[in-house]
């Protein structure tokens, strides 16, 4: 199954960030554009302010000018109605007081109007008759119109003479007979009433935070609505100082301008004056704007936007969260499926090259098998002939024996692969074996190999066939240095493995390494990339099935350049290491010739075998196979000992035989000749009998027949 490329991978990647860039995006811009919408709201809604601000500022100022003309009219009517009279007949008309309060009570902008005589005493006024002659010749406005003609002059603050609240005057000088430059001749004032100013202002103002001062350029506050202190309507008015605030503005902007303070001297808040001068007078109407006002109305249209806003948001960076994270499993899911799809075509192969192995294994065990029935006829033949030829041809024989015996081992090593060889498990100390085995190996390298031995002094006690140890790290070291033609080092190792309780033998070479398809393969039997006639390729497949055998497994690393390390991981076992290996007892002269029974369905190897033990001195009878054996001994159980082959025709296997004879007659022994391993055999149910490894010489087979019978049991394997 194809496993996604790597591209796609990074493709996944790739959409994942955009994904996530996405994500910061719908939170973000939102965001900025919420900032950025408010902060233009925030100059805009300033910039309204100052606009109604001044517009404001329009209004009163048409009102205040308006208000004056009137006044100016006022004070004319006045001046013209006592034009010609004397001040005791001013101050004795009771028509004249009449006609002040009409006039008074027609103008509300008026809340009183009085006539001054020039030594300050006011002789007639709208409020009672007769005038209580009070003096106000010391207050500045009269002072002035006394020194000069000042026209129309505002005065104040003054105290409203009824209701007391602050508010201002207006005056002007009596005009006498001399003119305006003539002889003072009075003063007429009228005192504005601060209540007709706060109903029209109270209209416009419409929010609290909005305020309205009348301030004369002297820094005066002639009036200002709302009253500063809604506790003391009688509170003074402050004065503006000159030198800041409004004052210094105003100076800087004589006629009209906008005034913007973080001290207000009146209420300390944040505000925005808007001014403008009332037409020649000398007094300004100022309106005035709390900035919080305005903040705060900014923040209820934000927190109306956001309403709005933040919902959409909200939604935006959920799907974009949604989809972030739905594609990240997805992606990881992707990632999983890949991870498993590899995992499975490992297995795969491992599966499918055991199985390759196992194949093999019956294939080479079968073959094997029959080169052994072979061999073991040939070898024993040759063992009879030695004993008729003369010694000259003793030359020949010899030749051929070692030409039989090179093919023994390799029968060996074919079985040894299919793991059905017929080892012979000891508990040994792998240090120790390897350590033995270092005459063998020098010899075995050239003078251009060095060999560097590298063993834990740890005991490693392992379950092996001994020879096939010594085989296996002999092939190991042949294979590295076949692969050091130049020459360079093979180093053996042998340590606790990596996984508990095993060891590891590891034979690494620097030599040419191997390319991943001979790697592949190098632990096929019969796979080899030497020429003909050097290469078997069993070597490795030995050391394979050698560690299989052993319970324990075998693996190459290897690159090509880079020199090749093989391992052998063993278990370790807890059984204590045999002594070195007890001689084989010396075959002791029998007085009495041993009777035994061959079964054996080879005739070649049946007639060599009986050959041999003939020869030996024992007296020797055969069965073809298990049902004649066993009819046989049914009348004849007068055996020292059954030696048997283990597959026969007929139906009655040399383990059945084995099985049977212990049964029926427990003191009869019996010897299983086989190349099955002892286990295969245990498993095939021969755990009671003896094993000889096929092929055999004649010698061999007469050595074990001798320890068995004089050993009885105690010979028996495992
Ligand atoms: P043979 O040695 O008879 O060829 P082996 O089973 O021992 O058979 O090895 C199989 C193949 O594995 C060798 O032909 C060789 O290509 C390769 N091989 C084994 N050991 C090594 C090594 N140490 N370095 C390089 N290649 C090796
Ligand atoms: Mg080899």
């Amino acid at each position: 199954m194809p496993i996604r490329s790597l591209d796609s991978r990074t493709d996944r990647r790739g959409s994942l960030r955009l994904l996530r860039l996405l994500l910061a995006v719908s939170v973000a811009l939102p965001l900025l554009l919420f900032a950025g919408i408010g902060w233009r709201e925030r100059w805009e809604a300033q910039d309204e302010a100052e606009r109604n601000s001044s517009k404001n500022a329009l209004i009163l100022h048409e009102h205040m000018l308006k208000v004056f003309d009137t006044m100016s009219q006022l004070l004319d009517r006045v001046d013209e109605r006592i034009h010609g009279r004397s001040w005791q007949e001013i101050a004795a008309s009771d028509s004249l007081h009449s006609y002040l309060k009409t006039l008074k009570g027609e103008l509300e902008q008026i809340g009183a109007i009085g006539l001054t005589d020039p030594d300050g005493i006011v002789r007639n006024s709208s409020l009672v008759f007769p005038a209580r002659n009070t003096y106000v010749g010391n207050r500045p406005d009269f002072r002035e119109q006394r020194e000069r003609d000042a026209g129309l002059l505002i005065a104040g603050p003054v105290a409203d003479p009824v209701t007391g609240k602050p508010s201002f005057g207006i005056s002007r000088r009596r005009s006498g007979p001399g003119g305006p430059d003539g002889k003072f001749d009075g003063m007429i004032a009228a005192i504005i009433n601060p209540d007709y100013f706060a109903s029209f202002y109270r209209q416009i103002i419409g929010t609290e935070g909005e305020s309205i001062a009348l301030i004369r350029d002297d820094g005066a506050m002639l009036m200002r609505f709302p009253t500063l202190d809604a506790m003391r309507p009688n509170a003074a008015l402050p004065t503006l100082p000159a030198d800041r605030g409004l004052r210094a503005e105003i100076r800087r902007q004589p006629d009209e301008g906008i005034f913007r303070t973080g001290d207000s001297h009146v209420q300390g808040l944040d505000r925005v004056f808007a001014y403008k001068r009332v037409g020649s007078f000398p007094v300004y109407v100022v309106y005035g704007l709390d900035q919080t006002q305005i903040t705060r109305s900014w923040w209820r249209n934000m927190a109306l936007d956001a309403a709005f806003v933040a919902p959409a948001t909200l939604a935006l960076a959920l799907i974009a969260w949604l989809a972030y994270s739905r594609a990240a499993s997805e992606s990881a899911a992707v990632q999983r499926w890949a991870d498993e799809v590899r995992n499975r075509e490992m297995l795969e192969e491992v599966l499918r090259q055991s199985q390759k192995m196992e194949a093999l294994g019956q294939l080479t065990g079968g073959v094997a098998h029959d080169f052994n029935n072979l061999l073991t006829a040939a070898l024993a033949n040759l063992h009879l002939l030695s004993r008729h030829l003369p010694v000259e041809g003793q030359r020949f024989l010899t030749g051929t024996r070692t030409a039989l015996e090179r093919a023994e081992k390799l029968t060996r090593q074919l079985l040894s692969f299919s793991r059905q060889d017929a080892i012979d498990l000891t508990v040994v100390d792998l240090g120790d074996s390897l350590r033995r085995m270092d005459d063998l190996l020098e010899r075995s390298i050239r003078a251009d190999v060095t060999l560097d031995w590298n063993i834990a002094p740890a005991p490693m006690a392992v379950a092996v066939d001994p020879v096939q140890l010594e085989m296996a790290v002999l092939n190991l070291v042949l294979n590295a240095r076949d692969a050091l033609p130049g020459g360079g080092r093979i180093r053996i190792t042998a340590a606790p493995g990596p996984e508990p309780r095993t060891a590891r033998i590891e034979v690494a070479d620097t030599g040419a390494g191997m390319p991943p398809e001979v790697m592949a393969r190098a632990f096929d039997p019969f796979f080899t990339t030497k020429g003909v006639g050097k290469g078997t390729g069993l070597g490795l497949s030995m050391v394979y099935g050698f560690a299989r055998q052993s319970g324990g497994s075998a693996s190459i690393d290897s690159r090509p350049g880079e020199g090749t390390r093989v391992r052998i991981d063993l278990p370790l076992t807890d059984a204590r290491p045999a002594e070195s290996p007890a001689p084989a007892p010396a075959a002791t002269p029998d007085l009495r010739p041993l009777r035994i029974l061959v079964v054996e369905d080879n005739p070649l190897v049946l007639m060599a075998t009986v050959e041999g033990l003939t020869q030996e001195g024992f007296t020797v009878e055969t069965a073809e196979d298990g049902v004649t054996a066993l009819t046989l001994l049914e009348t004849d159980r007068n055996f020292d000992l059954v030696v048997s082959d283990v597959v026969m025709p007929g139906g009655v296997s040399g383990i059945d035989l084995a099985r049977h004879i212990r049964e029926q007659w427990p003191q009869l022994r019996v010897l299983l000749a086989s190349g099955y391993s002892p286990e295969s055999l245990a498993t095939m149910g021969a755990d009671t009998a003896s094993v000889l490894a096929k092929p055999f010489t004649p010698d061999q087979l007469t050595a074990r027949i001798r320890a068995l019978v004089q050993n009885g049991s105690a010979d028996r394997i495992n």
